[in-house]
């Protein structure tokens, strides 16, 4: 008989699963990470890609049937392309994506599309250099738009760009991100900049709200035309453009929570399961694997956080406590 699936108390099934490969990365954006002195987590205590091809088939045998691969920066971890071809086995799995700052993408694009993986998140919040490096620390927004085009040789066909706006920052970039997305045929999201950045820095005001974003791009280009939802879990609200070119989608974490379709378990690089991004508790897989338990023990470890999901995570809240960890410590 088939184990139940993860259905939380609130009746949600839980079919997503978000893996983080690694909490390092090549550059130091500032919503995410430690400008300087950042603390890795030791190799050592990183999931081998064997632990973590264990943990993702016993989740596939509760209903996980989504991955989307992440970090710190995923493209970073030596020998990635390995793990989404041992990945593309699990027979369960009908989505296997990935996140990346794309720096590494125009090197390793076509390993990946040949390893098995389908479908790329491509973060860009600038087509200016200098606010590239305002925002990330770095020097590289040339690399990145050569990784865009190098997935597209490869023969990747659903390459989506994540944007994140934030007041003052790169407002001026919100028409320019949406012209680029239109030329190039590529679907664009805007995503709400969430307390989530290791400075602690975060306040609501300098999040730039997925509805003022929508209007700028509604000022230039027309109207946005609402998109029937493809996946009634998904978090992002679609649109699409009145001329029919092109479609853009906003999550909009901090105004409008999506909590009560929440779909998602993470994986984090160290072998932490957690039931939410805004959380603090994490079910520790890692020493189960390492400890010689059996799968029965790792899916009563998915059950157990599954189990304990709360209903939302509150930011809205006056008692909202920020999660210990930052964005690039959990895989976002
Ligand atoms: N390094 C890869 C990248 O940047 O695409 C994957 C990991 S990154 C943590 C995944 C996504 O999280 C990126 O699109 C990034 O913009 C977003 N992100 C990071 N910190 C965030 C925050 N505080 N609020 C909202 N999104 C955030
Ligand atoms: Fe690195 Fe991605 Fe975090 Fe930026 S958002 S610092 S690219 S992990």
């Amino acid at each position: 008989m088939p184990p139940p699936p993860l259905i939380d108390r609130f009746g949600r099934p839980h079919t997503s699963l978000r893996l983080s490969v690694t909490d390092r990365c090549n550059i130091r954006c500032l919503y995410c990470m430690p400008a300087a002195d950042v603390q890795f987590v030791p190799r050592a205590e990183l999931l081998t890609f064997e632990e973590i091809h264990r943990v993702v088939r016993v989740a596939a045998g509760l209903g996980i049937c989504k991955v989307r691969v992440t970090g710190g920066e995923p493209l970073v971890r030596h020998g990635l392309p390995q793990l989404i071809r041992n990945l593309d086995q699990i027979d369960q799995l009908t989505d296997l994506a990935l996140t990346t700052n794309g720096l590494l993408l125009a090197e390793q694009a076509e390993s990946l599309r040949q390893a098995g993986l389908r479908r790329l998140n491509i973060s860009l919040d600038t087509l200016e250099e200098a606010t590239f490096e305002k925002i990330s620390l770095r020097p590289g927004l040339d690399r990145v738009l050569e990784g865009i085009f190098a997935a597209r040789r490869a023969g990747f066909d659903e390459i989506r760009l994540n944007a994140l706006a934030l007041h003052g920052l790169n407002e001026k970039d919100i028409v320019p991100l949406g012209q680029f997305a239109r030329q190039h045929q590529l679907e664009l999201r805007f995503i709400e900049f969430m307390p989530l950045d290791a400075a602690g820095q975060w306040h609501s005001g300098q999040v730039l709200y997925g509805a003022t974003v929508r209007r700028r791009l509604e000022k230039a280009f027309g109207p946005l035309l609402p998109c029937p939802r493809k996946d009634p879990s998904q978090p992002a609200v679609d649109y699409q453009f009145a001329d029919g070119k092109g479609q853009i989608g906003f999550i909009c974490s901090v105004s409008e929570p999506f909590c009560d379709r929440c779909n998602r378990l993470r994986l984090t690089a160290e072998g932490q399961i957690r039931n939410c991004l805004f959380g603090n508790a994490e079910w520790d897989a890692r020493t189960l694997l390492r400890g010689g338990a059996d799968d029965w023990q790792l899916a009563d470890l998915f059950r157990s956080a599954v189990a304990a999901k709360k209903a939302g995570h509150g930011i809205d809240t006056e008692d909202f406590v920020r999660p210990q960890r930052a964005m690039y410590q959990i895989g976002g």
